[in-house]
């Protein structure tokens, strides 16, 4: 069956729009997605129709929001394969989902001098956490070295185990290098050293069919914006052994069981790390988007998707002076490249001016640029709307700019 790209477009008004009297080209979608009407429809219809509190109201509207809000948290079990709706957490993104770890599991489970890993291509967001909580217990933080193609250097990442190893922390795609890093194989190599192995999966769950149990990765982060859904609501994966046992995040209305002023006990699993009303219309839109992709399947999104980026790869390759990062075999949707001696910025900016949305800087990985040895980079990244005539038009803008230099 052929792709219905055109059909996929359509689903997206913001496509159409143009930019400098240009038609928009967006390639940045690693930072955020488009959101196709099934998306803005479900929150619109939630806030003219359902809205009220979840959880405990009595009255109609109440009911059928924690029914809609509890649907969408079945929706994602399902979607990522974990084993039970205990194990899905609602946060406002990857980054709290990231913070809830580092501050819950590392109360409960991390004394002075145990070791976390880190890969030196992780986002900011799965480093600071781990750095606040270093300063506060005493961590050790051990980094897990990559070669120059952008692929971890498994060996290096098995001599890095000690006793003291409790925890593997890595992004299942790197935002930057497109690196799909082989999850499953360290997961096993963490359990085979008694450690526990998080998924940063901001960069993979839209991309591809990613399965918790078949990873067997203890913990799976992503957000709703990265997905076709809105902004402000992401999700952390936990096995329920481990988030049974693990401290609440923060304290307030939702996660109690009773509270009196000499002890409080807390609400069963996930509602224990869900203090306050909750984003319900972001869950419900969340789960809008999740059927969007599935309806597409992402077997096809992710074949599509692929193609685009080697294509892209090959066509820009072809420009005098093109540095490309990240030349792994097995890679996702991102291009990051340097151009001659042009700074990234330059190029976003010209780029920009014809219409081309990419993304410059250090990407939230300034470890992973110093292992580059530069100070930033331009990246174009692909989603499920995009196609080949996009990329032609990107080269072309590319080769335009190139010229001025
Ligand atoms: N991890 C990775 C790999 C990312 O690419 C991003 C965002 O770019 C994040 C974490 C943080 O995601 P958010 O800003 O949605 O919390």
């Amino acid at each position: 069956m052929t792709y219905p790209i055109d059909d996929i477009r359509a689903d997206f008004p913001i496509l159409s729009r143009e930019v400098y009297g240009r038609p928009l080209v967006y390639l940045d979608n690693a930072a955020t997605t488009q959101k196709p009407r099934a998306v803005v429809e479900a929150i619109a219809q939630e806030y003219y129709s359902v809205n009220a509190n979840v959880h405990r109201g009595v009255h109609f509207l109440s009911q059928q929001t924690t029914t809609l809000h509890e649907e969408a948290r079945e929706r994602v079990r399902a979607f990522i394969g974990a084993q039970s709706v205990s194990e899905i957490v609602f946060t406002r993104g990857t980054t709290e989902s990231l913070n809830l770890v580092a501050t819950s599991f590392g109360e409960t489970f991390l004394q002075e001098g145990d070791e976390v890993l880190l890969t030196v291509m992780e986002h900011h967001s799965d480093i600071v956490p781990w750095q606040l909580l270093r300063e506060r217990k005493g961590i050790v933080i051990k980094v897990i070295p990559m070669n120059d193609a952008g692929v971890l250097d498994m060996e290096a990442y098995e001599r890095l185990f000690t006793p003291r190893t409790r925890l593997v922390c890595v992004a299942h795609v790197s935002n930057v290098l497109g690196t799909v890093n082989p999850i499953a194989r360290m997961a096993e190599v963490a359990h085979a050293h008694g450690a526990y192995l998080l998924a940063d999966g901001a960069q993979s769950v839209p991309h591809f069919k990613v399965d918790v149990q078949a990873l067997g990765c203890d913990f799976l982060t992503f957000s709703g914006h990265k997905i076709y859904g809105p902004t402000g609501i992401g999700v952390l994966y936990g096995r329920e052994a481990l988030l049974e046992q693990m401290q609440p995040y923060q304290g307030g209305g939702e996660m109690i069981a009773r509270v009196t002023f000499e002890k409080t006990t807390y609400e069963r699993l996930p509602y224990k790390f869900e203090a306050g009303t909750p984003d319900y219309v972001g869950s419900h839109a969340l789960a809008a988007a999740i059927d969007y992709v599935e309806g597409i399947g992402m077997d096809r999104i992710t074949a599509q998707e692929r193609e685009l980026t080697k294509y892209a790869m090959a066509r820009m390759a072809d420009i005098p002076g093109m540095q490309l990062y990240g030349t792994a075999p097995d890679k996702d949707a991102v291009v990051a490249f340097n151009v001659k001696d042009i700074h990234p910025l330059d190029l976003g900016t010209l780029l920009d001016r014809l219409g081309i949305a990419i993304r410059t800087g250090h990407h939230c990985a300034q470890p992973l640029m110093a292992r580059c040895g530069v100070e930033g980079m331009a990246r174009a990244s692909f989603a499920l709307y995009n196609t080949k005539e996009e990329i032609d038009t990107f080269v072309a803008g590319l080769e335009r700019v190139v010229k001025m230099f």
